[in-house]
Protein backbone atom coordinates (compact mmCIF):
# COMPACT_ATOMS: atom_id res chain seq x y z
CA UNK A 1 0.00 0.00 0.00
CA UNK A 2 1.40 3.47 -0.84
CA UNK A 3 2.23 5.47 1.69
CA UNK A 4 0.87 9.24 2.12
CA UNK A 5 3.72 11.01 3.28
CA UNK A 6 4.50 14.44 5.24
CA UNK A 7 5.19 17.55 3.01
CA UNK A 8 8.35 19.16 4.70
CA UNK A 9 10.23 22.40 2.54
CA UNK A 10 8.30 21.23 -0.24
CA UNK A 11 9.38 17.53 -0.35
CA UNK A 12 6.97 14.61 0.62
CA UNK A 13 9.18 12.39 3.03
CA UNK A 14 8.06 10.17 5.63
CA UNK A 15 8.66 5.98 5.94
CA UNK A 16 7.02 5.34 8.84
CA UNK A 17 3.04 5.20 8.78
CA UNK A 18 0.19 4.53 10.40
CA UNK A 19 -3.57 2.80 9.72
CA UNK A 20 -6.37 4.86 9.23
CA UNK A 21 -8.99 2.97 10.15
CA UNK A 22 -12.81 3.11 8.49
CA UNK A 23 -15.17 3.19 11.71
CA UNK A 24 -18.07 1.71 9.63
CA UNK A 25 -16.45 -1.10 8.33
CA UNK A 26 -12.95 -1.63 10.67
CA UNK A 27 -11.75 -4.47 8.43
CA UNK A 28 -10.75 -1.50 5.75
CA UNK A 29 -7.96 0.43 5.88
CA UNK A 30 -8.71 3.77 4.38
CA UNK A 31 -4.52 3.77 3.95
CA UNK A 32 -1.57 4.40 5.22
CA UNK A 33 -0.51 7.42 6.95
CA UNK A 34 3.01 9.33 7.27
CA UNK A 35 3.97 9.09 11.16
CA UNK A 36 5.96 11.96 11.90
CA UNK A 37 8.88 12.40 14.33
CA UNK A 38 9.79 15.48 16.52
CA UNK A 39 12.96 16.02 14.18
CA UNK A 40 10.45 15.85 11.36
CA UNK A 41 8.55 18.59 13.36
CA UNK A 42 11.68 20.48 13.81
CA UNK A 43 12.53 20.33 9.96
CA UNK A 44 8.97 21.72 8.80
CA UNK A 45 9.19 24.55 11.60
CA UNK A 46 12.75 25.75 9.97
CA UNK A 47 10.96 25.19 5.98
CA UNK A 48 8.49 27.74 7.29
CA UNK A 49 10.53 29.63 9.29
CA UNK A 50 13.17 30.03 5.69
CA UNK A 51 9.70 30.34 3.79
CA UNK A 52 8.41 33.49 5.56
CA UNK A 53 9.95 36.34 4.11
CA UNK A 54 9.12 35.78 0.44
CA UNK A 55 5.74 34.43 1.48
CA UNK A 56 5.00 37.54 3.92
CA UNK A 57 5.79 40.08 0.70
CA UNK A 58 4.34 38.07 -1.70
CA UNK A 59 1.36 39.83 -3.66
CA UNK A 60 -2.18 39.37 -2.77
CA UNK A 61 -3.04 38.43 -6.37
CA UNK A 62 -0.66 35.60 -5.87
CA UNK A 63 -2.42 34.19 -2.87
CA UNK A 64 -5.99 35.31 -4.33
CA UNK A 65 -5.13 32.78 -7.31
CA UNK A 66 -3.41 30.23 -5.01
CA UNK A 67 -6.67 29.72 -2.78
CA UNK A 68 -9.06 29.82 -5.55
CA UNK A 69 -7.84 27.70 -7.51
CA UNK A 70 -7.62 25.17 -3.86
CA UNK A 71 -11.25 26.35 -3.55
CA UNK A 72 -12.20 25.01 -7.34
CA UNK A 73 -10.50 22.06 -6.94
CA UNK A 74 -12.21 21.21 -3.60
CA UNK A 75 -15.77 22.17 -5.02
CA UNK A 76 -15.21 19.78 -8.20
CA UNK A 77 -13.95 16.66 -6.29
CA UNK A 78 -16.67 16.69 -3.50
CA UNK A 79 -18.36 13.61 -4.10
CA UNK A 80 -14.72 11.86 -4.08
CA UNK A 81 -13.76 13.88 -1.02
CA UNK A 82 -16.72 13.33 0.67
CA UNK A 83 -16.64 9.99 0.61
CA UNK A 84 -13.06 9.76 1.92
CA UNK A 85 -13.99 12.12 4.69
CA UNK A 86 -17.44 9.64 5.80
CA UNK A 87 -14.85 6.61 5.47
CA UNK A 88 -11.85 8.02 7.85
CA UNK A 89 -14.14 9.92 10.15
CA UNK A 90 -17.77 8.21 9.78
CA UNK A 91 -20.16 10.99 9.52
CA UNK A 92 -23.02 10.17 6.84
CA UNK A 93 -22.25 10.68 2.86
CA UNK A 94 -24.39 13.75 2.77
CA UNK A 95 -22.83 15.12 5.99
CA UNK A 96 -19.50 14.85 4.59
CA UNK A 97 -20.33 16.23 1.18
CA UNK A 98 -21.51 19.09 3.27
CA UNK A 99 -18.80 19.16 4.75
CA UNK A 100 -16.69 19.18 2.18
CA UNK A 101 -18.35 21.97 0.11
CA UNK A 102 -18.26 24.05 3.57
CA UNK A 103 -14.15 23.60 2.83
CA UNK A 104 -14.40 25.04 -0.89
CA UNK A 105 -16.63 28.01 0.50
CA UNK A 106 -13.69 28.73 2.92
CA UNK A 107 -10.86 28.98 0.26
CA UNK A 108 -13.35 31.06 -2.11
CA UNK A 109 -14.00 33.54 0.85
CA UNK A 110 -10.29 33.87 2.02
CA UNK A 111 -9.30 34.72 -1.93
CA UNK A 112 -11.40 37.12 -2.00
CA UNK A 113 -10.11 38.24 1.34
CA UNK A 114 -6.45 38.39 0.16
CA UNK A 115 -7.73 41.05 -2.59
CA UNK A 116 -9.67 43.39 0.43
CA UNK A 117 -6.43 43.85 2.86
CA UNK A 118 -6.58 46.99 3.99
CA UNK A 119 -4.95 49.49 6.34
CA UNK A 120 -6.38 52.94 8.09
CA UNK A 121 -4.52 56.09 7.63
CA UNK A 122 -5.56 58.67 9.73
CA UNK A 123 -4.05 62.16 11.05
CA UNK A 124 -1.66 62.41 14.31
CA UNK A 125 -2.84 65.05 17.29
CA UNK A 126 0.48 66.51 16.34
CA UNK A 127 0.94 68.62 13.11
CA UNK A 128 2.47 67.21 9.96
CA UNK A 129 2.44 64.12 11.07
CA UNK A 130 0.56 60.88 9.28
CA UNK A 131 -0.35 57.97 11.14
CA UNK A 132 -0.84 54.83 9.41
CA UNK A 133 -2.35 51.39 11.08
CA UNK A 134 -1.53 48.29 8.64
CA UNK A 135 -1.87 44.38 9.89
CA UNK A 136 1.27 41.70 9.42
CA UNK A 137 1.65 38.41 9.24
CA UNK A 138 2.56 36.72 12.65
CA UNK A 139 5.16 34.59 10.97
CA UNK A 140 5.30 31.00 11.38
CA UNK A 141 1.54 29.45 12.28
CA UNK A 142 1.41 26.03 14.33
CA UNK A 143 -2.29 24.34 13.25
CA UNK A 144 -3.42 22.07 15.39
CA UNK A 145 -6.76 20.30 14.43
CA UNK A 146 -9.27 17.54 15.79
CA UNK A 147 -10.90 14.54 13.93
CA UNK A 148 -14.09 15.57 14.14
CA UNK A 149 -14.14 17.66 10.99
CA UNK A 150 -11.25 16.38 9.06
CA UNK A 151 -11.72 19.14 6.34
CA UNK A 152 -13.57 21.91 7.09
CA UNK A 153 -11.65 22.88 10.71
CA UNK A 154 -8.64 22.57 8.68
CA UNK A 155 -9.63 24.75 5.44
CA UNK A 156 -10.93 27.33 7.89
CA UNK A 157 -7.11 27.51 9.78
CA UNK A 158 -4.98 27.14 7.06
CA UNK A 159 -7.01 29.53 3.76
CA UNK A 160 -6.57 32.60 6.62
CA UNK A 161 -3.10 31.95 7.81
CA UNK A 162 -2.05 31.91 4.07
CA UNK A 163 -4.36 34.57 3.19
CA UNK A 164 -2.72 37.41 5.59
CA UNK A 165 0.68 36.31 4.49
CA UNK A 166 2.10 33.47 6.85
CA UNK A 167 3.59 30.23 7.06
CA UNK A 168 2.45 27.23 8.25
CA UNK A 169 3.37 23.81 10.13
CA UNK A 170 -0.16 21.57 9.92
CA UNK A 171 -0.62 18.56 12.62
CA UNK A 172 -3.84 17.14 11.86
CA UNK A 173 -5.85 14.43 14.54
CA UNK A 174 -3.89 11.25 14.43
CA UNK A 175 -7.42 9.70 13.00
CA UNK A 176 -8.08 11.48 9.85
CA UNK A 177 -5.00 12.15 8.23
CA UNK A 178 -6.30 11.58 4.72
CA UNK A 179 -8.51 14.57 4.28
CA UNK A 180 -5.89 17.08 5.38
CA UNK A 181 -3.77 14.99 3.18
CA UNK A 182 -5.31 15.82 0.31
CA UNK A 183 -5.81 19.56 1.07
CA UNK A 184 -2.60 19.82 1.15
CA UNK A 185 -2.06 18.26 -2.03
CA UNK A 186 -4.05 20.54 -3.56
CA UNK A 187 -2.70 23.52 -2.39
CA UNK A 188 0.69 22.54 -3.05
CA UNK A 189 -0.35 21.53 -6.89
CA UNK A 190 -2.10 25.04 -6.74
CA UNK A 191 1.20 26.83 -6.79
CA UNK A 192 2.30 27.47 -3.19
CA UNK A 193 6.24 28.22 -2.99
CA UNK A 194 8.57 25.33 -1.12
CA UNK A 195 8.24 25.62 2.33
CA UNK A 196 4.87 27.74 2.82
CA UNK A 197 2.64 24.90 3.71
CA UNK A 198 4.13 21.88 5.38
CA UNK A 199 2.53 19.04 6.72
CA UNK A 200 3.37 16.57 9.52
CA UNK A 201 0.85 13.85 10.19
CA UNK A 202 1.98 12.07 13.55
CA UNK A 203 0.77 11.63 17.30
CA UNK A 204 0.26 14.67 19.15
CA UNK A 205 2.06 13.51 22.27
CA UNK A 206 5.54 13.91 19.71
CA UNK A 207 4.49 16.17 16.70
CA UNK A 208 1.91 18.20 18.48
CA UNK A 209 4.48 18.89 21.32
CA UNK A 210 7.41 19.77 19.61
CA UNK A 211 5.02 22.35 17.98
CA UNK A 212 4.48 23.79 21.32
CA UNK A 213 8.24 23.72 22.57
CA UNK A 214 9.67 25.37 19.11
CA UNK A 215 10.82 29.22 19.75
CA UNK A 216 10.12 29.44 16.07
CA UNK A 217 6.43 29.18 15.96
CA UNK A 218 4.88 32.12 16.79
CA UNK A 219 1.01 31.55 16.87
CA UNK A 220 -1.09 28.46 17.56
CA UNK A 221 -4.50 27.87 16.44
CA UNK A 222 -5.95 24.41 18.06
CA UNK A 223 -8.94 23.13 18.03
CA UNK A 224 -9.74 20.03 21.01
CA UNK A 225 -10.37 18.88 23.92
CA UNK A 226 -10.06 21.53 27.17
CA UNK A 227 -7.37 19.05 28.48
CA UNK A 228 -5.32 19.61 25.22
CA UNK A 229 -5.98 23.03 25.45
CA UNK A 230 -4.04 24.30 28.17
CA UNK A 231 -1.14 22.55 27.32
CA UNK A 232 -1.23 24.64 24.24
CA UNK A 233 -1.85 27.50 26.49
CA UNK A 234 0.36 26.65 28.89
CA UNK A 235 3.76 26.22 26.40
CA UNK A 236 2.51 29.37 24.54
CA UNK A 237 2.63 32.05 27.25
CA UNK A 238 6.21 30.45 28.15
CA UNK A 239 7.29 31.51 24.47
CA UNK A 240 5.49 34.63 24.90
CA UNK A 241 3.46 33.28 21.38
CA UNK A 242 0.23 33.88 20.15
CA UNK A 243 -2.33 31.61 20.60
CA UNK A 244 -6.03 30.45 19.88
CA UNK A 245 -7.95 28.03 21.63
CA UNK A 246 -11.24 26.70 20.60
CA UNK A 247 -12.23 23.30 22.72
CA UNK A 248 -15.21 21.93 23.82
CA UNK A 249 -19.05 22.74 24.76
CA UNK A 250 -22.47 21.36 26.66
CA UNK A 251 -24.39 23.19 24.67
CA UNK A 252 -28.12 23.88 25.75
CA UNK A 253 -31.25 24.25 24.39
CA UNK A 254 -34.06 25.55 26.01
CA UNK A 255 -37.57 24.22 24.78
CA UNK A 256 -40.40 26.64 26.13
CA UNK A 257 -44.11 26.10 26.09
CA UNK A 258 -44.91 28.01 23.65
CA UNK A 259 -42.13 26.80 21.43
CA UNK A 260 -43.60 25.19 17.83
CA UNK A 261 -43.02 21.47 18.68
CA UNK A 262 -41.79 20.18 15.17
CA UNK A 263 -39.66 23.29 14.86
CA UNK A 264 -38.19 22.35 18.51
CA UNK A 265 -37.72 18.49 17.85
CA UNK A 266 -36.22 18.88 14.57
CA UNK A 267 -33.46 21.35 16.10
CA UNK A 268 -33.11 18.91 18.88
CA UNK A 269 -32.81 16.30 17.07
CA UNK A 270 -30.09 17.56 14.77
CA UNK A 271 -27.91 19.10 17.04
CA UNK A 272 -28.02 16.41 19.67
CA UNK A 273 -27.47 13.21 16.98
CA UNK A 274 -26.37 14.19 13.48
CA UNK A 275 -22.43 13.68 12.80
CA UNK A 276 -23.61 11.09 15.83
CA UNK A 277 -23.46 13.94 18.41
CA UNK A 278 -19.54 14.45 17.89
CA UNK A 279 -19.96 19.02 17.47
CA UNK A 280 -18.46 20.71 19.35
CA UNK A 281 -21.69 22.74 18.80
CA UNK A 282 -23.88 19.68 19.55
CA UNK A 283 -26.72 19.67 22.04
CA UNK A 284 -25.84 17.77 24.88
CA UNK A 285 -28.79 19.59 27.45
CA UNK A 286 -32.66 19.67 25.98
CA UNK A 287 -33.88 22.17 28.72
CA UNK A 288 -37.57 22.10 28.72
CA UNK A 289 -40.34 23.93 30.72
CA UNK A 290 -42.88 21.63 32.00
CA UNK A 291 -46.30 22.61 29.66
CA UNK A 292 -44.38 21.10 26.86
CA UNK A 293 -42.14 18.42 28.47
CA UNK A 294 -43.70 15.15 27.93
CA UNK A 295 -45.09 16.11 24.33
CA UNK A 296 -41.68 17.03 23.55
CA UNK A 297 -40.14 13.88 24.74
CA UNK A 298 -42.64 11.96 22.93
CA UNK A 299 -42.15 13.56 19.59
CA UNK A 300 -38.89 13.69 19.97
CA UNK A 301 -38.67 9.87 20.90
CA UNK A 302 -40.77 8.97 17.92
CA UNK A 303 -38.16 11.18 15.87
CA UNK A 304 -35.68 8.71 17.24
CA UNK A 305 -37.36 5.84 16.58
CA UNK A 306 -37.46 6.67 12.59
CA UNK A 307 -33.25 7.43 12.45
CA UNK A 308 -31.23 4.90 11.38
CA UNK A 309 -28.25 4.40 12.66
CA UNK A 310 -25.71 2.16 9.75
CA UNK A 311 -22.27 2.42 7.69
CA UNK A 312 -21.58 6.00 7.11
CA UNK A 313 -21.69 5.36 2.87
CA UNK A 314 -24.91 3.89 2.72
CA UNK A 315 -28.20 5.47 1.53
CA UNK A 316 -30.80 6.04 3.79
CA UNK A 317 -28.04 6.43 7.21
CA UNK A 318 -28.88 9.42 9.10
CA UNK A 319 -26.24 8.53 11.83
CA UNK A 320 -22.91 7.14 11.19
CA UNK A 321 -20.61 5.28 13.61
CA UNK A 322 -18.84 6.57 16.53
CA UNK A 323 -15.24 7.59 15.24
CA UNK A 324 -13.92 4.32 17.20
CA UNK A 325 -13.19 2.38 19.84
CA UNK A 326 -12.05 4.92 22.78
CA UNK A 327 -15.11 7.45 22.11
CA UNK A 328 -17.22 4.60 22.35
CA UNK A 329 -16.07 3.63 25.29
CA UNK A 330 -16.73 7.16 26.54
CA UNK A 331 -19.80 7.06 25.31
CA UNK A 332 -21.02 3.92 27.03
CA UNK A 333 -19.05 4.75 30.05
CA UNK A 334 -21.32 8.19 30.21
CA UNK A 335 -24.23 6.01 29.34
CA UNK A 336 -23.66 3.82 32.90
CA UNK A 337 -22.76 7.22 34.85
CA UNK A 338 -26.33 8.49 33.49
CA UNK A 339 -27.91 5.67 34.83
CA UNK A 340 -26.40 5.44 38.28
CA UNK A 341 -26.93 9.15 38.86
CA UNK A 342 -30.49 8.40 38.74
CA UNK A 343 -31.74 9.74 34.76
CA UNK A 344 -33.90 7.68 33.04
CA UNK A 345 -33.27 5.90 30.06
CA UNK A 346 -36.14 6.76 27.42
CA UNK A 347 -34.31 5.97 24.33
CA UNK A 348 -31.23 3.89 23.09
CA UNK A 349 -28.43 3.34 25.04
CA UNK A 350 -27.36 -0.09 23.71
CA UNK A 351 -24.26 -1.37 21.41
CA UNK A 352 -26.00 -2.04 17.32
CA UNK A 353 -24.43 -4.32 15.10
CA UNK A 354 -24.37 -3.92 11.41
CA UNK A 355 -23.68 -5.76 7.86
CA UNK A 356 -20.04 -4.06 8.34
CA UNK A 357 -18.53 -4.29 11.91
CA UNK A 358 -18.05 -0.37 12.74
CA UNK A 359 -18.78 1.72 16.45
CA UNK A 360 -22.22 1.32 16.06
CA UNK A 361 -24.31 3.56 19.18
CA UNK A 362 -28.17 3.97 19.51
CA UNK A 363 -29.06 7.88 19.87
CA UNK A 364 -29.62 7.72 23.18
CA UNK A 365 -31.80 10.29 25.35
CA UNK A 366 -32.05 10.67 29.17
CA UNK A 367 -34.86 12.06 30.59
CA UNK A 368 -35.65 13.16 34.19
CA UNK A 369 -31.47 14.68 34.35
CA UNK A 370 -30.73 17.30 36.38
CA UNK A 371 -28.12 19.63 35.95
CA UNK A 372 -25.99 18.74 38.05
CA UNK A 373 -25.23 15.38 37.11
CA UNK A 374 -22.14 14.52 35.25
CA UNK A 375 -23.81 13.28 32.21
CA UNK A 376 -25.47 17.12 32.33
CA UNK A 377 -22.26 19.10 33.02
CA UNK A 378 -19.12 16.72 30.91
CA UNK A 379 -18.71 17.04 27.52
CA UNK A 380 -19.53 13.54 26.12
CA UNK A 381 -18.88 14.21 22.40
CA UNK A 382 -21.27 11.27 21.15
CA UNK A 383 -25.20 10.94 20.38
CA UNK A 384 -26.01 11.20 24.31
CA UNK A 385 -28.36 13.82 24.92
CA UNK A 386 -30.23 14.91 28.41
CA UNK A 387 -33.56 16.36 28.81
CA UNK A 388 -33.49 18.62 32.15
CA UNK A 389 -37.37 19.52 33.02
CA UNK A 390 -37.60 23.25 34.02
CA UNK A 391 -40.22 25.42 35.58
CA UNK A 392 -40.55 28.54 33.59
CA UNK A 393 -38.46 30.30 31.22
CA UNK A 394 -36.66 31.97 34.60
CA UNK A 395 -35.29 28.69 35.80
CA UNK A 396 -34.23 27.61 31.92
CA UNK A 397 -32.19 31.01 30.84
CA UNK A 398 -30.67 30.45 34.37
CA UNK A 399 -29.92 26.40 33.69
CA UNK A 400 -28.67 26.86 30.50
CA UNK A 401 -25.77 29.70 31.59
CA UNK A 402 -25.03 26.92 34.38
CA UNK A 403 -22.00 25.21 32.87
CA UNK A 404 -18.16 25.78 32.35
CA UNK A 405 -18.73 26.09 28.94
CA UNK A 406 -20.68 28.71 26.32
CA UNK A 407 -19.93 27.78 22.22
CA UNK A 408 -23.65 27.36 21.51
CA UNK A 409 -26.39 28.33 23.45
CA UNK A 410 -30.56 27.96 21.36
CA UNK A 411 -33.79 28.24 22.34
CA UNK A 412 -37.20 27.38 20.62
CA UNK A 413 -39.57 29.89 21.69
CA UNK A 414 -42.33 31.76 19.50
CA UNK A 415 -42.09 34.76 22.04
CA UNK A 416 -40.33 37.53 20.49
CA UNK A 417 -39.65 39.00 24.51
CA UNK A 418 -38.12 35.52 25.15
CA UNK A 419 -35.89 35.17 22.51
CA UNK A 420 -34.80 38.69 22.68
CA UNK A 421 -34.16 38.42 26.08
CA UNK A 422 -32.39 34.94 25.73
CA UNK A 423 -30.34 36.25 23.01
CA UNK A 424 -28.93 39.02 25.05
CA UNK A 425 -28.23 37.11 28.20
CA UNK A 426 -27.12 33.22 27.20
CA UNK A 427 -23.53 33.34 28.03
CA UNK A 428 -21.89 31.48 24.72
CA UNK A 429 -20.60 32.82 21.78
CA UNK A 430 -23.20 31.66 19.44
CA UNK A 431 -27.22 31.95 19.60
CA UNK A 432 -29.78 30.17 17.88
CA UNK A 433 -33.22 30.79 18.14
CA UNK A 434 -35.43 27.76 16.13
CA UNK A 435 -32.81 26.54 15.14
CA UNK A 436 -30.04 23.47 16.00
CA UNK A 437 -27.83 24.86 18.01
CA UNK A 438 -25.03 23.31 15.94
CA UNK A 439 -24.41 24.28 12.15
CA UNK A 440 -22.99 27.68 11.07
CA UNK A 441 -22.32 29.96 8.11
CA UNK A 442 -18.28 30.20 7.34
CA UNK A 443 -18.45 34.09 6.71
CA UNK A 444 -19.10 35.10 10.15
CA UNK A 445 -16.82 34.87 13.40
CA UNK A 446 -17.29 31.17 14.80
CA UNK A 447 -16.24 30.89 19.08
CA UNK A 448 -17.29 30.92 22.59
CA UNK A 449 -16.86 32.18 25.98
CA UNK A 450 -15.67 30.64 29.57
CA UNK A 451 -14.05 27.17 28.80
CA UNK A 452 -14.99 26.71 25.55
CA UNK A 453 -12.96 29.16 23.97
CA UNK A 454 -9.97 31.69 24.40
CA UNK A 455 -8.11 34.30 21.86
CA UNK A 456 -9.71 35.68 18.87
CA UNK A 457 -12.50 34.27 17.13
CA UNK A 458 -12.66 32.17 13.65
CA UNK A 459 -13.77 32.78 10.58
CA UNK A 460 -15.14 35.66 8.40
CA UNK A 461 -13.26 38.77 8.97
CA UNK A 462 -12.73 38.38 12.20
CA UNK A 463 -10.10 35.95 11.52
CA UNK A 464 -7.93 38.52 11.11
CA UNK A 465 -7.68 39.47 14.56
CA UNK A 466 -5.35 35.76 15.23
CA UNK A 467 -3.45 35.92 11.84
CA UNK A 468 -2.17 39.10 11.76
CA UNK A 469 -0.22 41.52 14.23
CA UNK A 470 -1.48 45.29 13.94
CA UNK A 471 1.53 47.38 13.12
CA UNK A 472 1.07 51.16 13.88
CA UNK A 473 3.29 53.99 11.82
CA UNK A 474 4.36 57.90 12.34
CA UNK A 475 5.55 59.28 9.22
CA UNK A 476 7.02 63.50 9.57
CA UNK A 477 5.25 65.61 6.31
P1 LIG B 1 -7.60 16.30 21.40
O1 LIG B 1 -7.36 17.47 22.28
O2 LIG B 1 -7.30 14.98 21.91
O3 LIG B 1 -6.77 16.45 20.06
C1 LIG B 1 -6.78 17.64 19.31
C2 LIG B 1 -5.46 17.74 18.57
O4 LIG B 1 -4.41 17.95 19.52
C3 LIG B 1 -5.09 16.46 17.82
O5 LIG B 1 -4.47 16.80 16.61
C4 LIG B 1 -4.12 15.80 18.77
O6 LIG B 1 -3.25 14.89 18.16
C5 LIG B 1 -3.38 17.01 19.30
N1 LIG B 1 -2.60 16.77 20.52
C6 LIG B 1 -2.76 15.78 21.42
N2 LIG B 1 -1.83 15.89 22.40
C7 LIG B 1 -1.06 16.97 22.11
C8 LIG B 1 0.06 17.60 22.72
N3 LIG B 1 0.62 17.14 23.84
N4 LIG B 1 0.58 18.68 22.14
C9 LIG B 1 0.04 19.19 21.01
N5 LIG B 1 -1.01 18.62 20.36
C10 LIG B 1 -1.56 17.53 20.91
O7 LIG B 1 -9.11 16.44 20.88
P2 LIG B 1 -9.86 15.43 19.87
O8 LIG B 1 -9.15 15.29 18.58
O9 LIG B 1 -10.19 14.23 20.66
O10 LIG B 1 -11.17 16.29 19.52
C11 LIG B 1 -12.31 16.26 20.28
C12 LIG B 1 -12.41 17.52 21.11
O11 LIG B 1 -12.33 18.69 20.30
C13 LIG B 1 -13.75 17.63 21.80
O12 LIG B 1 -13.55 17.94 23.16
C14 LIG B 1 -14.46 18.78 21.10
O13 LIG B 1 -15.38 19.48 21.83
C15 LIG B 1 -13.34 19.63 20.66
N6 LIG B 1 -13.72 20.40 19.49
C16 LIG B 1 -13.95 21.74 19.62
C17 LIG B 1 -14.35 22.52 18.57
C18 LIG B 1 -14.52 23.98 18.72
O14 LIG B 1 -14.41 24.70 17.74
N7 LIG B 1 -14.80 24.50 19.90
C19 LIG B 1 -14.57 21.92 17.24
C20 LIG B 1 -14.28 20.51 17.19
C21 LIG B 1 -13.86 19.80 18.29
P3 LIG B 1 -3.64 13.29 18.12
O15 LIG B 1 -4.78 13.19 17.21
O16 LIG B 1 -2.44 12.66 17.57
O17 LIG B 1 -3.94 12.90 19.52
Amino acid sequence: MTIYQNLIGGEWVGANATKNINPSDTNEVVGLYADGSAEDTRNAIAAAKAAFPAWSRSGIWERHVILKKAGDEIMARKDELGALLAREEGKTLPEAIGETIRASQIFEFFAGEALRLAGETIPSVRPNIGVEITRDPLGVIGIITPWNFPIAIPAWKIAPALCYGNTIVFKPAELVPACSWAIVDILNRAGLPKGVLNLVMGKGSVVGQAMLDSPDVAGITFTGSTGTGKRVAAASIEHNRKFQLEMGGKNPMVVLDDADLNVAVEAAANSGFFSTGQRCTASSRLIVTEGIHDKFVAALTAKLETLVVDNALKSGTHIGPVVDERQLKTDTDYIEIGKKEGAKLAFGGELITRDTPGFYLQPTLFTEATNQMRISREEIFGPVVSVIRVKDYEEALATANDTPFGLSSGIATTSLKHATHFKRNAEAGMVMVNLPTAGVDFHVPFGGRKGSSYGPREQGKYAAEFYTTVKTSYTLA
